[in-house]
């Protein structure tokens, strides 16, 4: 039997190409990884982590942080990564509800964490940006030669938690085919080659930074340009030298707010992609503007990898996150019944291939609720299908506001309030209201120096929204609130808002 995942890797391996170029010019090349992925594999293995045996990882982006996720694939083990934003508390909880044979943290964590791990029977290890730290110790005198444990397509490759922006984080289990079969499917659609430099500026602790970037580039064995984080100056330096930007949606926003900006500066890239969160049309608009690219979107989750994008050569449509991947089905269905409804309908998204996950971690009940008897994963996103097939995701379900027994989409809203004058963006919400459940609220940012507050917001809807759908508050803030892949986080507003109804 061989490695499912790694094996497709080892395919494409090109010995003395570049793998990864790192910010301070370091190279590692395909030989390296090989050779390191191989000698941390081995050394998992004298740690005493078996198959299947969690590795959880909560530290900072570094070549060695990759290499640790390829020897748990070659180890036959389970890596976890986990957000560096995590406290103390929040790591307890993850540990214990993982129960990884083995931790690796920063070493600044280390000595907070020892209690937790020794509570959950883990081994405590630590890993350093600049790649050193005990679990490093002595690498070098490991012979590189080590045979991979044998995986299946079915077994599991890793448990991702998601974002916890609708609430806790879950863990969700991804097989080897899961991450292979997507990584397969982005690599045609996406038309990546050995020759692509992707500017790698995500962390690595996500679908996005981690599956989509790193075996979207391996399974091409292309290079990547691995930064610690994004920082605008640096994208554009990097850009003469590279491909393709994979980005979050603020990504762009920074970009286009940055004068560097231009056509000459992005002439050698051949393609920007956006994602996790939703990008806004105007963005889309100014980059194309500035650059003569047309970014291109997809849709993806933790639980699933990715399941649409906009087109290679097609048209990539400001506002829709274009077709379903090959070998990804999606349907629209009635959220409650699972009925599935016409085209231009909105409904629930729900998709089945391939990419889907095999059920949350140590959560059985919550799996099953999940899915359809049919096998299709309701994602908890609401969309519709437009008439040339394009999907556009109208928000999640759980954003949708209940007022006076009136259904509202929030997007709509925004929209709409997006397009007046002065305005950046907005983030719609309901909030407790005595009389309606649920009171529409706007929160706005506005443009700098714009003439533009609640009246002149309201006033602007007044002709443009039925009654119901006019917000009841709009409150002018500096931004809105985000995690780490741009996510606005309208849990953080609905508890700061709380009481602006009663
Ligand atoms: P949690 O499930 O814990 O509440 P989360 O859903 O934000 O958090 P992720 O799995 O990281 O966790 O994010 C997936 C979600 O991100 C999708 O369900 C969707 O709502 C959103 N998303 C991803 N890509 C896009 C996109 N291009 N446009 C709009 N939304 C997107
Ligand atoms: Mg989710």
């Amino acid at each position: 039997m061989s490695n499912h995942l790694f094996d497709a890797i080892r395919e494409n391996v090109k010995p003395g190409a570049p793998f990864i170029e790192t910010a301070d010019g370091a190279i590692w090349r395909y030989s390296d990884m090989i050779e390191q992925s191989g000698r941390l594999a081995a050394t998992l293995v004298a740690m005493g982590v078996k198959p299947d045996d969690r590795v959880a990882a909560q530290v900072d982006k570094s070549p060695e942080a990759l290499i640790l996720y390829l020897a748990c694939i070659r180890a036959g083990a389970v890596y976890l990564p986990l957000n560096t934003a995590y406290t103390l508390a929040e790591l307890d909880y993850f540990i214990g509800d993982a129960e990884p044979r083995l931790v690796v943290v920063s070493p600044r964590t280390r000595q907070g964490l020892e209690a937790v791990a020794a509570r959950y029977g883990a081994r405590l290890e630590t890993l350093d940006e600049a790649g050193g730290g005990s679990l490093m110790t002595g690498l070098t005198e490991i012979p590189a030669e080590f045979t991979d444990v044998a995986r299946g397509p079915d077994d599991l490759a890793a448990i991702l938690y998601t974002s916890g922006t609708t609430g806790r984080s879950k863990g969700a289990m991804l097989t080897h085919d899961n991450l292979l079969s997507n990584a397969v499917a982005l690599r045609g659609h996406w038309r990546f080659e050995s020759g692509d430099r992707l500017i790698h500026a995500l962390p690595i602790f996500h679908t996005h930074g981690l599956f989509v970037a790193s075996n979207v580039t391996l399974l091409s064995g292309a290079s990547m340009y691995l930064l610690p984080k994004f920082d605008a100056d640096e994208v554009l330096r990097l850009m003469p030298r590279a491909t393709v930007l994979m980005g979050v949606p603020t990504f762009y926003v920074r970009l286009v707010q940055h004068p560097g900006l231009n056509a000459d500066v992005t002439s050698s890239m051949r393609l920007f992609i956006s994602g996790s969160a939703p990008l806004l049309a105007q963005t889309h608009r100014q980059f194309c503007e500035r650059t003569g690219h047309a970014i291109l979107e997809r849709y993806g989750m933790t639980e699933t990898n990715m399941n649409t994008s906009n087109p290679y050569d097609g048209e990539r449509v400001a506002g829709t996150v274009g077709f379903p991947l090959p070998g990804v089905s999606l349907r629209i269905t009635q959220p409650e019944t699972g009925t599935p409804l016409a085209d231009g309908e909105t409904g629930m998204i729900e998709v089945k291939g391939p990419n889907v996950f095999k059920g949350y971690w140590r959560m059985p009940e919550k799996t099953k609720v999940e899915f359809r008897d049919d096998g299709f994963f309701i994602t908890g996103d609401l969309g519709k299908i437009d008439e040339r097939g394009y999907v556009h995701i109208v928000g999640r379900s759980k954003d949708v506001v209940i007022s006076g027994g009136y259904n509202i989409y929030p997007k709509e809203i925004e929209s709409e309030i997006d397009q007046l004058p002065g305005i950046v963006e907005s983030a719609v919400i309901g909030v407790p209201h005595p009389d309606l459940g649920e009171g529409l609220a706007a929160v706005v940012v506005r443009e700098p120096g714009a003439v533009v507050d609640e009246t002149t917001v309201l006033t602007g809807l007044r002709d443009r929204l039925a009654r119901y759908k006019q917000p009841k508050r709009v409150i002018i803030v500096d931004e809105l609130p985000r995690n780490t892949m741009g996510k606005v986080q309208k849990n953080v507003l609905r508890d700061v808002f709380s009481v602006l109804f009663q």
